[in-house]
């Protein structure tokens, strides 16, 4: 038998007392009767670095760069009233869309809050005119009844 190491090649032992070549299976030395000590010496430099599995799930959030940060159920729920604010809301809605942060989050969150703003604003619109057509329409009526 033969021992193999990482690159498949025949490995060789030598006593570290005396520096002769030994059996691959030898305990002791032949010449000298040293014990042999392969197994601690053979074993690679460089193990895998294990960590504490729930350590890094703890640390997860505090691992992540502060474009990606998260946003607390709070924090959206805060930023929903700072938006709701009138004018001074638009204005930071507008600057939280277009750069004003460095978090994806609150971007994101800022121009799909803007999206709904527009939306709003449009339907808002709509229904005036609807409502306002059937105003002007019913209040022409009533002018000509009397
Ligand atoms: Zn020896």
């Amino acid at each position: 038998m033969e021992n193999l190491n990482e690159n498949g090649n025949v490995q060789k032992n030598f006593c570290a007392n005396c520096g002769s070549e030994l059996n691959p299976n030898a305990q002791f030395c032949g010449n000298c009767g040293a014990p042999v000590q392969k197994a601690e010496v053979q074993q690679p430099a460089n193990v895998q670095p294990t960590y504490n599995q729930t350590n890094t799930n703890n640390n997860f959030t505090n691992n992540i760069p502060p474009e990606y940060q998260p946003i607390s159920m709070w924090g959206y729920f805060g930023y929903e009233l700072l938006f709701s604010i009138p004018c001074v809301g638009f204005i930071l809605l507008l600057v939280f869309s277009f750069g004003g942060t460095k978090n994806q989050n609150l971007r994101n969150f800022a121009r799909s809050y803007f999206c709904y703003m527009i939306l709003v604003a449009v339907l808002a619109f709509i229904f005036i005119l609807i409502f306002g057509g059937i105003g002007a329409f019913t209040g022409s009526m009533y002018s000509n009844l009397y």
